[in-house]
This record gives structure tokens, C-alpha cells and sequence, in this order.
């Protein structure tokens, strides 16, 4: 079977690995990113680079956006050059990037008067799966739009879950992402203590890898800090932002998250000194 037109919206981090994935994998590709010089590398492995989302959206079968947040995702979806005014009826429409349920629903309910399929899709995982083909998708909407993203998800990941109508896959990843927040912010304060307290930090690094704490995140910060290197696979400012999503979305359902308010103004305050477009293990140099 011929292989669906694919545009990918979005060439940064994560978006450039999965655009450069479906390339590899033969799929039919247009790309469009807000900065053009981004383009460049891809129309010269195959690639149509699109001037506008719109333009991008009326050569593809499949279209899947993968930028900052909620004002950018506004701004690839919606107005003249959006995604959805030049998206055929019947178009599978796909939102991966990290984004608050109340803009997933709008969304959603704007593809469908536009007579496109919709899901939430947004992944864990990081930079090297998302150019290997390793990501998990975490997603929402219906089954049949779900089954026509299948083999996208494929070779985009290693694993799907479907995990409910529009929005559910948006409302797992805030949980996973602000856990992952939490551990992070709280491994800066724990190296905090243990330097004030002359512990030795090699010894005290590997108790924490190797012992109950060491979640892959908490891992992943202590690498970091230990090689003090800080080029972001994942930015501490998005972190930050899947921060204060989690903590709307669980005000809305009238739940406090205490340890999600604790971390995100440790990360704010990591942005206030300038680390923001570090990666987000960087949140261990703000205290
Ligand atoms: P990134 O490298 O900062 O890339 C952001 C992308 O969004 C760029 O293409 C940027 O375009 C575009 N953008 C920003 N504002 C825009 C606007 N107003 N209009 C149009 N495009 C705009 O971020 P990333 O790491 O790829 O993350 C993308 C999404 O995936 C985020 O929601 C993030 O939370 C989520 N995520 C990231 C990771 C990770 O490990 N990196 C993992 C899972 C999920 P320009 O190039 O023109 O600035």
C-alpha cells in the first residue's frame, strides 16, 4: 500500500528527529517550520518545504504538529495560514506536542467541523527516540482515528496507548511530566544538601542512582550535573511549562498539587537566572 502524505509541523528538538524518521522510512514528507532556515536540511534529503501550516496541510494526508505550547499550537492550527484552512475533509489531524487539555479540546471540537479526525498524541521519551523511532505515544480521541495514526505511531514509536476520548492522552502526559518535574526539582535540592553538608558527592551520587531514588529522571540529573553539561534534549523552560499546565489543570478539578507548585517555582526561578533554554537538569545550578 502506498505510503499516506505526511506533514510535520514543527522542526525543533523533538519535531526535526521525527520528521527525519518518517523521511528514512520512505513516507512522502512536507515540512514547515516558523524559523525557514530549519527547512533547509530537510528539502535536501526529500522533503517539500511548506511556506505556511496551511500549505502544509493541503498536501498531506496526515498532519502532526510538534511545537512549544498552547500560543504556538494556536498559531499552526488556527487563522488564515493555519493547518485547518487548508486541511481536506477526512484529514487525520495530530497534536503531539505538550499542551493543556482546555486548548485539546478546542481544537478537537474545531477539526471537527472542519470534517478532520483528531487526536491528542503527545510522547514521553527524548531527543534520540524521537529521531529513533523509540517514543511512546500517549493518546486520545477515537478509535478509528486512532487506528489510521497506527502506522505513523509505528514508526515514529515503540509503543501506543490509547488511553480515552480527546484529551486523555494530553492529561497523562501533564501527570507524567509534572512527576517527572517533581523528582527533578527535588534531586536539585537534595545535591543541595548534601554539598552544604561536605557529604562526598561521588559516594552520595551513586547511593541515590543506585538505590530507591533512582528513577531514570533522577538518573538523568545527576548524569548531567556530574558532567556539568547542560546542551538540552529536553528545555528546562518546558518543563517548566508542563508545570504550571498540570497545576491548571488540576485547579480546574479542584485538586491542589502541592509538590507540582513546589517544583515549578523552583523552575521558575531556574528561568529567572537565565537557564531557561538549558536542559532542564540545569534546575540543579538554580539553587
Ligand atoms: P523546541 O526544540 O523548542 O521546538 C519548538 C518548536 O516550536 C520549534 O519548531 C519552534 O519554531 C516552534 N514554535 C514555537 N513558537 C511558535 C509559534 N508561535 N508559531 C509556530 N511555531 C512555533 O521544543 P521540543 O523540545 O521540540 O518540544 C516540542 C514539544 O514537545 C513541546 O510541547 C515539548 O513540551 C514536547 N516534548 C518535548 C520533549 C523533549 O524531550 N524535548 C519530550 C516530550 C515532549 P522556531 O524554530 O521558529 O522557533
Amino acid at each position: 500500500m502506498a505510503k499516506p502524505k505526511v506533514a510535520v509541523l514543527g522542526l525543533g528538538i523533538m519535531g526535526s528527529g521525527m520528521a527525519r524518521r518518517l523521511l528514512s522510512q520512505g513516507f512522502p514528507l512536507t515540512v514547515y517550520n516558523r524559523n525557514r532556515e530549519k527547512c533547509a536540511p530537510f528539502t535536501s534529503e526529500g522533503a517539500f518545504a511548506a511556506e505556511t501550516p496551511r500549505e502544509a496541510a493541503s498536501r498531506s494526508q496526515i498532519i502532526i504538529s510538534m511545537v512549544s505550547n498552547d500560543e504556538a499550537s494556536r498559531e499552526v492550527w488556527l487563522g488564515d495560514n493555519g493547518v485547518l484552512a487548508g486541511a481536506a475533509p477526512g484529514a487525520l489531524l495530530i497534536e503531539s506536542s505538550t499542551l493543556s487539555s482546555d486548548w485539546i479540546h478546542e481544537l478537537s471540537a474545531k477539526a471537527s467541523e472542519r470534517h478532520c479526525l483528531f487526536l491528542d498524541a503527545p510522547v514521553t521519551g527524548t531527543k534520540p527516540h524521537a529521531a529513533s523511532g523509540e517514543l511512546i505515544f500517549l493518546v486520545g480521541g477515537s478509535d478509528e482515528a486512532a487506528e489510521m495514526a497506527q502506522p505513523i505511531f509505528s514508526v515514529l514509536g515503540r509503543q501506543t496507548f490509547h488511553l480515552g476520548p480527546t484529551g486523555s492522552g494530553a492529561l497523562m502526559k501533564l501527570v507524567n511530566n509534572f512527576i517527572c518535574g517533581v523528582q527533578a526539582a527535588s534531586i536539585a535540592e537534595g545535591l543541595r544538601l548534601i554539598d552544604a553538608g561536605g557529604l562526598d558527592r561521588s559516594k552520595a551520587e551513586s547511593i541515590l542512582t543506585n538505590g530507591a531514588p533512582g528513577s531514570g529522571i533522577v538518573k538523568r540529573v545527576i548524569e548531567r550535573a556530574t558532567a556539568n553539561e547542560y546542551t538540552p534534549n529536553f528545555m528546562l523552560r518546558w518543563m517548566a511549562k508542563d508545570l504550571s499546565y498540570a497545576l491548571r489543570e488540576a485547579s480546574a478539578k479542584n485538586i491542589t498539587l502541592q509538590t507540582a507548585a513546589a517544583a515549578s517555582s523552583i523552575f521558575q526561578r531556574a528561568i529567572t537566572e537565565g537557564y531557561g533554554d538549558e536542559d532542564f537538569s540545569a534546575v540543579t545550578k538554580a539553587l
